[in-house]
């Protein structure tokens, strides 16, 4: 199973560290765990048919340790996106 690099996890950790503030806005918790991969989710501007391949917004995900609740926050906003990379 692939897995992101070590220290691709480490500069998420820390754009997320140096941004977010907030606890778990579910359960309040603090702990999260980082997942092992992107999201890229795909935007689309009407419902009639579905984009395949279209614009998206990659992601870092966050997951909560206590009930799960899913987070993602935009690679481009955390600048963490390679230049060139984005996908509009
Ligand atoms: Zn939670």
């Amino acid at each position: 199973v692939p897995e992101l690099p070590k220290e691709d996890k480490q500069r998420i950790i820390e754009a997320l560290k140096a941004r977010v503030t907030e606890a778990c806005p579910r359960c309040g918790n603090r702990g999260f765990a980082l997942a092992d991969g992107y999201f890229n989710q795909t935007i689309q501007t009407g419902f009639g048919s579905l984009v395949v391949g279209g614009p998206s917004i990659p992601s870092a995900v966050t997951i909560c340790d206590r009930c799960g609740f899913i987070s993602q926050h935009a690679l481009d906003v955390l600048g963490l996106l390679p230049k060139g990379d984005k996908n509009d």
